[in-house]
């Protein structure tokens, strides 16, 4: 006889544990309040977060607002306005559509809401806490709507647990609003964290001028307009003009009918549009607008909806490729400078892309043939590996007594260098080089907030920057391993890098990012005498086949691997 035996979960559990799928953390409580209130139809959304939204989210809307039944109604699950019948989520133009949302939060805080939709005498609060229903009372309130958060998960006390720093949960939170403020550029945002006002955005009349008020004039310079449509479907955005792109994809926004997704059909698409346009180990940086009619999209299928699914997949990726395709045809000129037939794309500056210092003292170090070089270490001392030669200009074949040696260049110049830099830092002199007029540049609001956290962490590195009012910045010196474009580039990468990072991780991480900015790059030709230098400093790390971000550095081929492989043995 089995000694299992079901019982139904008390309500109050189970309201708990489904309420614990939707709200993971303060950013999807913002998330949530805020498609709510872009719903409602809101042209003004105020979000004012304390402690990372762990102690308070507070979402003020000039929206539709909600009569006193809808009010009382609004904060029970499966309570919704968008829709009524199952067929209804077959074509959902909305943001919402479970009407789960406020139970779910209502369930693991504390939550009062106020309202007014303008048409009754006076507004509605309601009061309620782990869901329990505290009062339902008249308000005196302007039409819209207010939601305010208190104590998120002060009754799932493992799941407060699992938050990570104000700053990080901040960091996150912004990151979205930002995306949203892209999305709809109609709407004027405003977020506060604490008493500091992270985002700003007034309302303007189009995706272009938003782009300026969050990301500076530069922003326009580095991008194009996709404007691309066919039958019902539609694609507006911007992206990259090559041949310049981003070291990661942290820069691809997809919307799909004004939701943000995570899609991968989406990133391949546009990572195919590009083939043969950016340089290599760079991505396209991409916000895109998808008009897709609803029947053709099924956005019930990720707990968050950060997912959707495409009726007809391989359509919307050959839609994705031709749209940005075809206005990269017409950025004229770029593909006679940048030839598809080329193959990997060479860096345009590829001395100087390198670490003066280590190619310098290479080619200090003998000014004899690199033949004299060669035959001079083969008959002398130490055998370490011996380079012979480059594949695919990003691999060095090396030989050793133990076998062969596949060695990627780039993760091997990032350990070499990282262990340089960790030994500068270590001794806090960073030799810095200010340039006669100061560098300038514009920071995204994420990027504002992580400059702000980390200025003294920065000047610590080298990194001098002024604020020039508005979004502007000014880079006053910086390590001397850059040159000036570079510099600024890697500020930035850095900004992203340490963003709410602790103090120890974010020194680490900071060292890892100024390697792999220094390091040579995959598709680089080397010469003769960089190799040998290159492998020889490599086998002088504390760890040679590790980079500093973990991947590996080198393959190897052991010689009795090769003697099998040959049916040498006897
Ligand atoms: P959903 O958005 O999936 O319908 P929610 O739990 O998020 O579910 O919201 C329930 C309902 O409450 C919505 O359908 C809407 O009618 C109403 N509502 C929620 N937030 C607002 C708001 N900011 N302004 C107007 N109505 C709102
Ligand atoms: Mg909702």
């Amino acid at each position: 006889m089995s000694v299992q035996k079901i019982s139904l979960l008390p309500e109050e559990v189970s309201r708990k544990i489904a309420a614990g799928e939707v709200i993971e953390r303060p950013f999807s409580a913002v998330k949530e309040l805020v498609e709510n209130s872009l719903d409602a139809g809101a042209t003004e959304i105020v979000v004012e977060i304390q402690d990372g939204g762990k102690k308070s989210i507070r979402v003020h809307d000039n929206g539709s607002g909600m009569s006193r039944e809808d009010a009382a109604l609004c904060l029970e699950r499966h309570a919704t306005s968008k829709i009524s019948t199952a067929s209804d989520l077959l074509r959902i133009s909305t943001l919402g559509f479970r009407g789960e949302a406020l139970a779910s939060i209502a369930a693991v805080s504390h939550l009062v809401l106020k309202t007014f939709d303008g048409q009754g005498e006076i507004g509605t609060q309601v009061e309620r806490k782990g869901g329990e229903l505290i009062s339902v009372q008249d308000i005196a309130f302007p039409r819209g709507t207010r939601v305010e958060v208190r104590d998120l998960f002060f009754n799932l006390p493992a799941r407060r647990k699992f938050l990570r720093s104000d700053k990080a949960e901040a960091a996150l939170i912004l990151r979205w609003m930002t995306a949203m403020a892209l999305a709809y550029p109609g709407v004027r945002f405003l977020v506060v964290h604490g008493q500091r006002e992270v985002l700003n955005c007034p309302a303007v009349g189009s995706v272009a001028e938003r782009l300026f008020q969050l990301f500076g004039k530069e922003a326009l310079h580095r991008l194009v307009e996709v404007d691309f449509r066919e039958g019902a479907h539609l694609i507006y955005g911007y992206a990259s003009r090559p041949p310049s792109g981003r070291p990661d994809r942290a820069h691809q926004l997809f919307f799909v009918n004004g939701r943000l997704v995570k899609d991968r059909l989406l990133q391949a698409a546009l990572q195919q549009a590009y083939r043969g346009y950016l340089e290599k180990d760079s991505y396209p940086e991409a916000y895109l607008f998808l008009s897709i009619p609803a029947s053709d999209v099924d956005v019930n299928v990720h707990p968050a909806k950060a997912e959707v699914r495409f009726r007809d997949s391989q359509f919307v990726f050959y839609l994705l490729l031709r749209a940005v395709e075809s206005s990269l045809l017409q950025q004229k000129g770029v593909k006679e400078i940048y030839p598809i037939s080329r193959g990997p794309l060479a860096h345009p500056r590829v001395e100087e892309s390198v670490s003066p210092g280590i190619y310098e003292e290479a080619r200090e170090r003998d000014g004899r043939e690199t033949g004299e070089l060669f035959s001079a270490r083969e008959e002398g001392a130490p055998a370490g590996p011996r380079v012979l030669g480059q594949y695919l200009d990003s691999y060095i074949i090396a030989a050793a007594p133990e076998g062969l040696l596949i060695i990627d260049q780039h993760n091997a110049h990032e350990r070499v260098l990282f262990e340089r830099y960790r030994a500068v830092d270590a001794e806090k002199r960073w030799p810095e080089r200010a340039p006669l007029i100061p560098v300038l540049f514009d920071l995204s609001p994420s990027q504002e907030l992580s400059f702000e956290d980390n200025r003294e962490f920065l000047e610590s590195m080298g990194f001098r920057v002024e604020a020039m009012g508005g979004r502007s910045y000014a880079l006053q010196s910086f390590p001397d391993i850059f040159e000036e474009e570079e510099a600024k580039e890697t500020l930035l990468a850095l900004l992203e890098a340490i963003e709410g990072e602790e103090a120890l991780p974010k020194r680490e991480k900071a060292l890892a990012t100024l390697a792999c900015r220094t390091a040579v790059k995959a598709g680089q030709t080397l010469n003769r005498e960089k190799m040998d230098y290159l492998v020889e400093e490599l086998f002088r790390t504390s760890n040679p086949s590790l980079c500093p971000h973990g991947r590996p550095v080198l393959l190897r081929l052991d010689k009795s691997q090769i003697e099998r492989g040959l049916k040498r043995t006897t």
